[in-house]
């Protein structure tokens, strides 16, 4: 099981949608810098303990409503309902560097799509995480995202850097995908990874972040698979 990451507790199988949070996190370009220092050592002081300074949206992480509106929701704000869920999965894998992902790949998922649920796009993207080409990733369309939400789904997740394409630099930088869900008082979450390695049906996810208080407009958090089902199922013969 340790080969994918999973573990297992109570015979809950545990799958890491996480990736590491360091000085070598790849961020998005023009977040602050991640810096992990040792602040006491048990040498010292008798204890090891670090001293983090990171952007809220380091590594694996959420969004909270007010990360783009102005009167939306502060993380602390959000129901923690919209961390956990069951994730409905869509395999967007084929799409390539920068490529649209439309309603028309999405539309089979419809009836899987519900309150309560996660919507999970597995572009595959992960794959290129660490490197130029995870600023590539495919992208949700706002039209594709607006069927989405008349579902009643408010959880978006991703395995890339953004559900919205990455334009940094140019004037026109496009968040359509970000207006429409934390408008709609949704969350998102991205950089998600490992996601393969989920080979059971209806994970169950969670994606706790940080608690901060005041504004904050979104945290890192540890994202997790549970194959609650499967904990129940009657072993293979
Ligand atoms: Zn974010």
């Amino acid at each position: 099981m340790t080969d994918t990451g999973g573990t297992a507790v109570e015979g809950v199988r545990v799958v890491d949608l996480s990736i590491p949070v360091g000085p070598e996190t790849q961020i998005y370009p023009g977040d602050p810098l991640p810096a992990v220092r040792r602040a006491m050592t048990i040498e010292q002081d008798g204890a090891n303990v670090l001293a983090l300074e990171l952007g809220s949206h380091t590594g694996t992480h959420v969004d909270a409503p007010f990360h783009f509106e102005t009167d939306g929701e502060r993380l602390e704000d959000v129901g923690l309902d919209r961390f956990v869920g069951r994730a409905v999965i869509a395999d967007v894998t084929g799409h390539g560097d920068r490529e649209p992902i439309d309603w028309d790949v999405l539309s089979a998922y419809e009836d899987r799509m519900a309150p309560g649920t996660i919507f999970v796009l597995r572009t595959g993207w992960s794959e290129f995480y660490g490197t130029e080409r995870y600023f590539d990733h495919p992208f949700l369309t706002a039209a594709a995202c607006e069927r989405i939400l008349e579902r009643g789904v408010r959880t978006l997740a991703i395995d890339a850097l953004n559900p919205d394409e990455t334009v940094v630099g140019e004037t026109e930088e496009r968040w359509d995908v970000h207006h429409l869900v934390l408008g709609a008082g949704g969350v998102i979450a991205e950089n998600l990874t490992n996601l393969s390695a989920i080979d059971f049906e209806d994970p169950l996810l969670c994606m706790f972040p940080l608690r901060l208080a005041g504004d904050a407009d979104g945290a890192p958090c540890r994202a997790i698979a549970l194959d609650v089902a499967g904990a129940t199922r009657p072993a293979a013969p």
